[in-house]
């Protein structure tokens, strides 16, 4: 080799060097190989939908697809086969989303999304998974997982994350993209409430986006460096009847901002031994949990409300409220 060849041999090896280890790197990813459905949530609806925008004008729909695209990059990086739901701010149909997962047989369904509330001082994770915790354990590991790093990520403090099923805000069937890709681990994750004023300023910052995004993509190396715990038929091992709650617009209206101090009163309520007083105990307890079913406070408050059923004799009601507290609500560790 003559010398004016010799950098160029040099560049070459290097190259190839780099090649090599960029494809070890993909190998030892617990996310090579595997189908990742993301579902950036809503989508096209800024002229028809004026409840999901925070104070100074965010769309939760832009928000969830600045995440999903920067995830989609992050995943595909690492070796998976990322399947988006959509690319651009434009509205697409459940039945397409589901489509999508369940026909390319994705290994776990992720819908992002971000959460609107009457208090506009909270803020913090909430997961969703189908049906029954006792029967959905699949989804649950992966919402375990993603409630712990979305917290370590995006949270200085703490925060108490939750991960609740859907059957607690939609009572009679769940959210669809979740009824109809039941069977895969799926989820619909809220890292935060766009509500809150300083959340909403943050949201909009790519660093941001780009940490929680990194928060999905460590949860899910996890959630696939285990064996997966399989995901039983609906309702073969319990059945609930439906508990209503406030929809969409009423859990951002003047009662719905109660809903904390419901849960205080109506616990303080509880301890009383007269009748009138339990009853009006119950009633504050049931209106905030209606008010806010997916709270940090909501499994408590059903069990309260079941503390309170009991005491009135009613042990029927009781039982079915202590159980809809364990198959709807997820206790997370610390
Ligand atoms: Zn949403």
């Amino acid at each position: 080799m003559t010398i004016s060849k010799r950098p160029l041999f040099l560049l070459l090896v290097l190259l190839c060097l780099y090649h090599t280890n960029a494809l070890c790197q993909r190998k030892s990813s617990p996310l090579a190989g595997k189908t990742i459905c993301l579902d950036a949530g809503h989508g096209g609806t800024a002229l028809t939908d004026s409840y999901r925008v925070g104070p100074t004008g965010e769309r939760e729909e832009w928000i969830n697809l600045r995440v999903a695209l920067l995830l989609q990059k992050m995943l595909e990086e690492s070796g998976a086969t990322v399947l988006m739901t959509r690319l651009t701010d434009e509205n697409v149909p459940f039945d397409d989303r589901i489509q999508l997962a369940t026909e390319n047989k994705a290994d776990v369904f992720i819908s992002v999304h971000h959460n609107a509330t009457a208090d506009t001082a909270v803020n913090f994770p909430i997961i969703y998974y189908h049906g029954n915790a006792s029967e959905n354990k699949g989804s649950i590991a992966l919402g375990k997982l993603l409630a712990k790093e979305l917290s370590n990520h995006l949270y200085t403090e703490a925060p108490p994350a939750t991960l609740v099923s859907d059957h607690a805000i939609f009572p009679s069937a769940g959210a669809k993209v979740l009824r109809g890709t039941y069977g895969i681990p799926g989820v619909i994750a809220e890292a935060s409430f766009f509500t809150n004023p300083a959340e909403e300023s943050r949201l909009k910052d790519d660093a941001h986006n780009r940490k929680e995004a990194q928060a999905y993509v460590a949860a899910l190396e996890i959630f696939f460096s285990k064996p997966v715990p399989g995901i039983a038929s609906k309702n073969s091992i319990v059945t609930l009847p439906p508990f209503k709650v406030f929809q969409e617009a009423e859990r951002v209206d003047g009662t719905a901002l109660l809903w904390h101090q419901d849960y205080v009163k109506g616990s303080e309520l509880m301890k009383s031994k007269d009748k009138q007083t339990l009853q009006q105990a119950y009633d504050l307890l049931t209106r905030s949990v209606r008010s806010f079913p997916d709270s940090y406070l909501a499994a408590q408050c059903h069990l309260n409300r079941a503390h309170v059923l009991k005491k009135l004799g009613n042990r029927k009601e009781a039982n079915e409220e202590r159980r809809r507290a364990k198959e709807f609500y997820v206790v997370l560790g610390k």
